[in-house]
């Protein structure tokens, strides 16, 4: 296990909610952690079955949404209609602005966002509990964009 203190969080999470504790949500929960970036479950599944990983699909689907239960991975939704996951652990809050020619994500932090979600909650008499900001634009120049792909659209948004 290569994320001792985040195992522990998933450990005493399983725990509290009689969540059965096995090696494979361990296994999941380190690979997801060390994946740079946004991925697909699917995505998931296959880089751990290319390591000779012999854990299921339904497991890694199942875990991951454990793993966003206990705060350690966050779910993104970038206009896809596919879900998204990103590890939380030891990384910087931050919001993304997606290119909807090319398909690029970029990542900027979200500093001056960061109080508004939970004063409006306040202000309109909720508890608050998450925010999503995505800013969709387009590429200035398409034809100087490496990311830009004329074919596929939008193919890989990950
Ligand atoms: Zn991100
Ligand atoms: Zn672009």
């Amino acid at each position: 296990m290569k994320n001792k203190k985040a195992a522990e969080i998933l450990r005493q999470f399983l725990k509290k909610g009689q969540n059965r504790i096995t090696p494979e949500r361990f296994e999941v929960m380190d690979a997801a952690l060390d994946y740079e970036g946004h991925f697909g479950a699917d995505d998931l599944y296959v880089i751990m079955k290319n390591n000779s990983s012999r854990v299921s699909r339904a497991t890694v689907y199942k875990t991951l949404e454990l793993l966003v239960q206990c705060n350690l991975l966050c779910k993104r939704n970038f206009g896809d209609n596919m879900t998204h996951y990103e590890s939380l652990y030891r990384k910087q809050n931050h919001d993304h602005l997606i290119c909807m020619d090319c398909g690029r994500i970029v990542e900027f932090p979200s500093t001056s966002l960061e109080n508004i979600p939970s004063q409006l909650c306040n202000e309109l008499g909720f508890d608050f509990s998450s925010y999503s900001f995505n800013i969709f634009a387009r590429c200035k120049n398409p034809k100087k964009c490496k990311y830009f792909n004329p074919k596929g659209k939008n193919e890989k948004l990950s």
